[in-house]
């Protein structure tokens, strides 16, 4: 068999997913660009899981870079999880999100075509539901309507993969949609880095947490939710890895556009997550609240009965282990990276 292609294998989900894989004996090829990453990030996917990936620093739009890659292995299948994820940012630089979000998998797209690669499972995001479904979200519910670029980049990439499982049926899609995903490996060794600002919830949490904030900044009290914050669908990034896994092996067995939500299905608000985390790590999280913040939905969560159902895939960590875990990255990273 040949190897897993995983673009932005160095990134947050890419990298634990990566470690899975190796794990279950999978051969893995990790194409980075470094421009949110960390090269010893892989250093330390080597060092839970026992082997170095053969690694390229390439930049997705580059043609030639990436041939490179595609000429150079027997590549079996490619998991795309390269791109910008800062929503708010998006908004701000929409040209520079739809380069870099859109752009990319046309050009991976092609050299899979072109090399004769199939097999594609795409990082989606909870994001392209928008605000015109109510929450429980079925995969199956209208999408486009994305109250940010991120998620327009996002549905845009999805419908790419859509038309082309119609005009090439002997290749297969799997598309991943992310809910809210956090915590962190367990050996403290791999989890969310960020060149410039955070940009997840957990992430703001943890730098109160280490005293670099003096509290958080919580968007929106009069929510209609029962303590008027935003409610999510958190999800723990390793048990995210274990979805790819599974999304890989149904691409084995099928041909076609298949898209699964990966999420836990629970309803969590800003207070709630607060909460836990201060239960579980001892450490007190101040808070203020502040205006709504642009773009942002009441709630959002997953109904995850599909990929129980067809991937035979359920997320088993709980919200205790994610704040655990976030915690025990935040204050060992520093001294990794
Ligand atoms: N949030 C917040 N303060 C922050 C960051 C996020 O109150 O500093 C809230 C945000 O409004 C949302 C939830 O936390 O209700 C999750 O936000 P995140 O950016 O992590 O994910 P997304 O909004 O993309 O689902």
């Amino acid at each position: 068999m040949g190897a897993i292609l995983l673009t932005g294998g160095l990134g947050f989900v890419g990298s634990h997913t990566g470690v899975e894989l190796i794990k279950e004996g999978y051969d893995v090829i990790i194409v980075d660009n470094l421009s949110n990453s960390d090269m010893k990030t892989l250093d330390n996917i080597e060092k839970i899981a026992g082997k170095r990936p053969r690694f390229y620093e390439e930049d997705l739009c580059q043609e030639e870079g990436l041939e490179k890659v595609f000429l150079e292995n027997k590549i079996e299948s490619v998991i795309h999880f390269a791109g910008y994820k800062a929503v708010g940012e998006s908004r701000e630089k929409p040209l520079l999100y739809y380069k870099n979000n859109v752009l990319p998998a046309l050009m991976l797209l092609e050299q899979m075509q072109k090399h004769g690669v199939k097999k594609f499972v795409f990082s989606s995001s909870a994001a392209v539901y928008g605000p015109d479904n109510d929450a429980p979200y079925t995969e199956d519910m209208p999408t486009g309507n994305c109250t940010n670029p991120y998620g327009k980049c996002k549905r845009i990439v999805e419908e790419i993969c859509q038309d082309l499982s119609v005009a090439a049926p002997d290749m297969t899609f799997i598309i991943l949609r992310y809910f809210n995903p956090t915590g962190a490996h367990e050996s403290g060794l791999l989890g969310e880095t960020f060149k410039s600002l955070p940009n997840s919830l957990m992430s703001y949490i943890c730098k109160v947490a280490l005293g670099e904030c003096r509290y958080l900044s919580i968007f929106g009290n009069d929510y209609p939710t029962p303590d008027g914050t935003g409610i999510r669908d958190y999800v723990h990034v390793l048990d995210l890895a274990t979805g790819h896994i599974k999304g890989l092996e149904y691409a084995d067995k099928n041909r076609g556009c298949h898209i699964f939500n990966l999420g836990r299905g629970k309803a969590y608000s800003v207070l709630d997550l607060i909460k836990v985390f201060e239960q579980v790590n001892g450490i007190q999280i101040p808070y203020l609240f502040e205006a709504r913040r642009p773009g942002d939905l009441a709630l959002a969560y997953a109904d995850c009965k599909k990929a129980k159902e067809v991937l035979g895939w359920v997320a088993e960590k709980d919200i205790e282990s994610m704040c655990k875990d976030s915690w025990h990255w935040a204050r060992t990273k520093w001294d990794i990276l």
